[in-house]
């Protein structure tokens, strides 16, 4: 099912991930949700706090973007990234693995907004899957990116967070009025349902 995303301003983006305790029916449902709206945005990557659920799991796929590579190391050896697509990541610890690089990001949570923000280059993960399955993997390039803006996510974290002050106070009238936007939604009474 595709869900509706939450815009800057929705509280449910500043709010940390509990961790999952079990991988539940709920939990494998909410992840094929959250692939089937990413997908739909054309996105590379959904928290679960972009559709209102504040907990530590993400979903990635850059199956999409050709113009970006992505490299993957699994058990030491090189790995194609779109063996390993789409990903879903639950209680995942992401750890840097070498010196940060600047690039172009967006944010579904924040539409038609995009700056450069700078994160280490690639990194290494453990996570559970959708099956509860341990995984573990290193990756880079757009993989890694996506990843680590998704992983901010879960956090609470937001890429506005990470950019330049010059960046942020250049893009801050958008931001204002996109958050405005959000909260005069929020507080419009919902239409009843027959
Ligand atoms: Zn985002």
């Amino acid at each position: 099912m595709v869900l509706e995303i939450v815009k800057y301003g929705h509280p449910a983006l500043r709010q940390p991930g509990a961790p999952i305790a079990a991988v539940t029916e709920d939990i494998r449902r909410l992840a094929e949700d959250l692939l089937e709206t990413m997908h739909a945005a054309q996105g590379v990557g959904l928290a679960a706090q972009q559709v209102g659920r504040p907990l530590q799991m993400f979903v990635v796929d850059v199956r999409g973007v050709t113009d970006r590579p992505s490299t993957l190391e699994i058990a030491g050896q090189p790995a194609d990234p779109p063996s390993l697509m789409p990903l879903v990541l639950i209680n995942p610890k992401v750890t840097p693995l070498n010196d940060a690089v600047t690039g172009p990001e967006g944010c579904l949570s924040f539409p038609e907004i995009y700056a450069d923000i700078t994160r280490p280059e690639s990194v290494e993960v453990h996570a559970l899957n959708e099956r509860g399955q341990p995984v573990h993997f290193r990756c880079g390039g757009l993989l890694a990116k996506a990843i680590q803006h998704e992983q901010d996510h879960i956090r609470g974290i937001l890429f506005i967070d990470r950019m330049s002050a010059a960046t942020r106070r250049q893009l801050q009238p958008e931001l204002d009025a996109l958050q405005a936007r959000t909260k005069a939604e929020l507080a419009r009474p919902k239409a009843q349902a027959h």
